[in-house]
C-alpha cells in the first residue's frame, strides 16, 4: 500500500467552491430553481435548466468530483444506476459487444443481460482477476470493458491494471464501478481507466439519506454522456445535489475511520469458532489482499461479508440478535448494517448460478459504520454467543 495522498482531504473540501464566494456564503448554497433566465445559450444542453445538470449545484458538485478523481469532467445522476445505464446506452450501441465482469452488482447484471440484450448489445462475462482468458473473449464487435473495483458481496479484487491496459491494447473503452473503493482508496483515472462510476448513494454522501450516481472521465467523454442523460432525465435534484455536496466534504475522514473499523471487525470474526469464513481484503488469508495492497491507499475498504458454521438458520438468529448494526441493504453510511445478499442485492440472480459464483444464502454482508469499533466488536460477540 502506497503512502495516502495527502491531498485529497483538501480537494474535498475545497475543490469546485464557487470563487467569489456566493454573497459571501461559506457554504455552497442550494439553488432550488427548476430554471434560469435565458442567456442566449445556443445549445439544448447549454440551456439552463435543472434537468440539463447545469444548475449552480451542479457545476459545483462536478467541479469537486473531477478533482478528487483526477478527471478533466465528472457529473452526477439521479442514482448509482442512473449513472451506471446511462453510460453505457451512450456508449453502446446495436451489435456492439461488452466484455463485463462476471461477479457485477445484481442490478448492473440485470441491466447487461436484460435491458442491453433487448437493445442488441451482446456481452461475455469475464474473470476480471485473471487476464488469461480476456483475449480469447474479444470480437470484432467489442466495445468496452466493464469491472467492479471490489466486488459485491465476496469483495473481490480486479486486476484492474491490467484491465486498463487490455483496454488500450484493444482500443476498448474501460469502465470501473468504484462504489465499495471510493476516491480515498482508489484512483482509476491515475491507472488507465476511460470512465469511473460509482453509487453516490453510498460513501461519497455517507449519510443515507439520499440516492446519487457519479461518472468521472475526459470532457468529451463526459459531455456525450451528459447529453444522453438530458435526454433520459435522471438528473440529481438540486437539493440532493447539497446534501451530497455536504457529504463530500468528510469523505476522508469517514472512509479512513471506517476502514481501520473494518479490519478490526473483520480480524476478530476470523479468529471467532462460530465463524466458517470471512472475506475481506485485508486480511492477509483473502485471496486479492496482495493486489488490493497495491492498488488501495490508505486501507481495505470497509464492506466484508462472512458465513457462519450453521449456514442461513444461523445468519437469520445472529442478524436477529444484533443490536446495533440494522438489518438493511446498502451501504457507507455512519450506521452499520447488514444484509443477506441472496435476500436483497443479489436476490434476482438465478439461485443456481448464485451458488457457482460463491455467494451461498447464508452468506451475511456488512457495510461497518462509524460506530466505536469495540462496542461493534462488543455486539458482534454477543450476537455470536
Ligand atoms: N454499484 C454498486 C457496486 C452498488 O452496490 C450499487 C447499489 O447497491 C449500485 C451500483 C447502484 O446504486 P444505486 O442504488 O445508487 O442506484
Amino acid at each position: 500500500m502506497d503512502a495516502e495522498d495527502p491531498r485529497i482531504d483538501t480537494q474535498l473540501v475545497h475543490a469546485g467552491e464557487p470563487r467569489p464566494r456566493i454573497e459571501g456564503a461559506v457554504v455552497m448554497p442550494v439553488f432550488q430553481s427548476s430554471t434560469y433566465e435565458y442567456g442566449g445559450q445556443g445549445r439544448y444542453d447549454d440551456v439552463r435548466y435543472l434537468r440539463l445538470n447545469n444548475s449552480p449545484n451542479h457545476v459545483a458538485l462536478h467541479d469537486k468530483l473531477a478533482a478528487i478523481e483526477g478527471a478533466q469532467a465528472a457529473l452526477v445522476a439521479s442514482s448509482g444506476m442512473a449513472a451506471i445505464s446511462t453510460t453505457l446506452l451512450s456508449l453502446l450501441r446495436p451489435g456492439d459487444h461488452l466484455l463485463a465482469q462476471r461477479t457485477l452488482y445484481g442490478g448492473t447484471h440485470d441491466l447487461v443481460t436484460e435491458l442491453l440484450a433487448r437493445l442488441g448489445v451482446a456481452h461475455t462475462f469475464i474473470d476480471a482477476e485473471d487476464p488469461s482468458g480476456w483475449a480469447a473473449a474479444l470480437r470484432p464487435s467489442t466495445r468496452a470493458v466493464y469491472v467492479e473495483a471490489l466486488t459485491n458481496p465476496l469483495l473481490q479484487v480486479a486486476d484492474l491494471g491490467a484491465v486498463a491496459r487490455f483496454a488500450r491494447e484493444h482500443g476498448l473503452v474501460s469502465l470501473v464501478d468504484a462504489t465499495f473503493a471510493t476516491p480515498v482508496l482508489l484512483r482509476p483515472i491515475a491507472l488507465g481507466f476511460d470512465l469511473v462510476l460509482h453509487s453516490a448513494t453510498k460513501y461519497l454522501n455517507g449519510h443515507s439519506d439520499i440516492v446519487a450516481g457519479a461518472i468521472a472521465g475526459s470532457a468529451a467523454r463526459i459531455d456525450e454522456i451528459r447529453h444522453t442523460l438530458n435526454l433520459l432525465g435522471g438528473s440529481l435534484d438540486a437539493h440532493a445535489c447539497g446534501l451530497l455536496h455536504r457529504g463530500l466534504k468528510t469523505l476522508g475522514v469517514r472512509v479512513r475511520q471506517q476502514c481501520a473499523t473494518a479490519l478490526a471487525v473483520a480480524t476478530r470474526l476470523a479468529e471467532h469458532p462460530a465463524v466458517a469464513r470471512v472475506c475481506y481484503p485485508g486480511l492477509p488469508s483473502h485471496p486479492g489482499h496482495a493486489r488490493a495492497r497495491e492498488l488501495l491507499h490508505g486501507g481495505f475498504g470497509a464492506m466484508l461479508s462472512f458465513e457462519l458454521h450453521g449456514g442461513v438458520e444461523a445468519a437469520q438468529r445472529f442478524t436477529a440478535a444484533l443490536r446495533l448494526p440494522v438489518d438493511a441493504p446498502s451501504l457507507g453510511g455512519p450506521e452499520s448494517l447488514v444484509t443477506r445478499p441472496a435476500l436483497t442485492s443479489h436476490a434476482g440472480l438465478d439461485p443456481e448460478l448464485r451458488r457457482r459464483l460463491g455467494i451461498a444464502d447464508g452468506l451475511v454482508r456488512m457495510s461497518v459504520g462509524l460506530e466505536d469499533p469495540r462496542d461493534l466488536i462488543d455486539d458482534l460477540e454477543q450476537a455470536l454467543r
